[in-house]
């Protein structure tokens, strides 16, 4: 389509050489291709001497159109009429033009649309005044990217033949610029994709571990509190068949009491246990323990709490526990007394529970600077190693080792434990060697008058 339908009237001859050599420079630069475009067709609507011109790019798979590095012409107006939304029937452009040459794949050159047989019959032509226009496709590897697009609505023959020329190199040029992005961005594109899915099928399998571990945990926990529940209640149902059974009252009365006392013993057990379960439960629903603070005198609890696990089901006559409390130590802290309590006891329990073979249980207090206690558990037992005291405050979590594999246990404890440390903004830590022993540091604050504050356990 290459009727220029008359005589080009400029005759002066500008630099074509140096200004596509400019062109081509600008294409081939580091810059973004929309900024580059933008340069370019500046460039040449000043160049070439346009009122308008605008770069219409179409997406190969979509169809989609729109106008890039648009000058003078309303962007709106102008995909409006590309897409044929038009209804205000503005006509910014002609859409005829860009048609024709989006339809044949050969440019246009016109000296005057308005009078131009292929045009003038058109009405967007006329109501565009539409005198010098000058449109080349942007065909990249046999695939129509778009059209350069120029015109002037005032003079005619503006355009001439070196201008289709220069204008035809340049979008060669530019076609491949445009191609280029295109892939690179495609590529770009499926890159992210892929890392987008490694990084979805990588969160998904941790998450599928997550709750792999948390099941295995969980059933392990089951099967290991069935075992725990059902060890004591055969104790007691097994003393209570025997003191039935004695009709004839022939058991001497020591053995009597000692039955008693195994009830008893295996009772309470049974009830810290529950009382446990409930803790855990009760955590888990989303409900917090609260915690009733009041002062607490350390000394007078630690001695009971020492005597009391004299008693204590795993208590050996290998077993010895003794109490120290470094001078300085403030008579009381502001604690719960019953978690307090609770803290210690777990500690104190696991200390001679996990010393199968006896050793010194060393209860410990100690101030830590003037704002904080510091509280122990040492005993000389069979201890862990570094990967398991890492492990060690995690719910359901019991360290599997041979030499502790018949010592009851629900791996509950110490999660409580932990929970109740943090409870008194104190920190809970510990230090072991396998076979040698483990110290238990709770730190706890002295006064919680400083935003701790007190709410009354429910
Ligand atoms: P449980 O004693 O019911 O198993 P805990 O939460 O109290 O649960 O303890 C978790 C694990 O930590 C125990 O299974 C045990 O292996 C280890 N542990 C706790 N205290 C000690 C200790 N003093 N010495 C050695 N190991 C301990």
């Amino acid at each position: 389509m290459m009727n220029t339908n008359a005589v080009p009237v400029r005759t002066e001859s500008p630099d074509y050489l140096a200004t596509l050599l400019q062109l081509g420079q600008l294409l081939n630069s580091s810059l973004e291709l929309k900024q580059v475009l933008e340069t370019a067709i500046e460039q040449v609507i000043a160049f070439v001497g346009a009122e308008r011109g605008f770069i219409l790019l179409v997406d190969v798979e979509t169809g989609r159109v729109w106008g890039e590095a648009v000058r003078h012409i309303d962007r709106a107006a102008l995909e409006a009429t590309l897409t044929g939304n038009d209804l205000s029937n503005r006509a910014e452009i002609s859409r005829t033009v860009v048609e024709n040459v989006l339809d044949t794949r050969l440019p246009v050159l016109s000296h005057n649309a308005m009078e131009d047989p292929r045009f003038a019959d058109r009405q967007s032509v006329q109501l565009t005044h539409l005198r010098s226009v000058l449109c080349v496709p942007l065909i990249a590897q046999g695939r129509l990217l778009g059209v350069i697009y120029l015109d002037n609505r005032v003079r005619t023959g503006l355009f001439t033949e070196r201008h289709l020329a220069m204008l035809e190199a340049f979008a060669n040029q530019a076609s491949v610029a445009i191609e280029n992005a295109r892939l690179y961005d495609n590529l770009r594109r499926s890159l992210e994709e892929r890392l987008r899915l490694q990084d979805e099928l990588h969160r998904q399998e941790t998450r599928r571990l997550a709750l792999e571990e948390a099941s295995r945990l969980k059933s392990d926990f089951i099967s290991f509190v069935a075992h725990e529940l059902r060890n004591p209640l055969t104790t007691i149902r097994g003393c209570v068949q025997t003191l039935m059974a004695d009709h004839e009252n022939t058991l001497p009365q020591k053995v009597r009491e000692e039955f008693y006392e195994s009830i008893e013993a295996d009772a309470d057990r049974l009830l810290d246990m529950i009382n446990e379960l409930l803790d855990v439960s009760r955590l888990e629903a989303g409900r917090p323990l609260t915690l009733a603070i009041k002062p607490v005198e350390l000394c007078p609890l630690m001695e009971k709490l020492a005597r009391r696990h004299r008693f204590y089901k795993h208590f050996t006559d290998r077993h010895e526990i003794v109490t120290q409390f470094a001078p300085g130590l403030p008579r009381t802290i502001d604690a719960d007394e019953d978690k307090l309590n609770q803290i210690l006891s777990n500690l104190l329990s696991n200390a001679i529970k996990y010393s199968p073979n006896g050793g010194v249980i060393t209860l410990s207090a100690a101030p830590d600077g003037a704002q904080h206690v510091l509280l122990s558990v040492s005993d000389q037992g069979v201890g862990m190693s570094p990967e398991q005291v890492a492990r060690l405050f995690r719910q359901y979590e019991r360290v599997e080792r041979d030499e502790i594999k018949n010592i009851p246990g629900t791996g509950l404890g110490l999660y409580l434990v932990k929970h109740l440390v943090d409870l008194h903004r104190g920190e809970i830590s510990c230090e072991s060697t396998p076979g040698q022993g483990s110290t238990f540091r709770v730190r706890l604050p002295v006064s919680t008058s400083e935003g701790t504050g007190s709410s009354s356990d429910s």
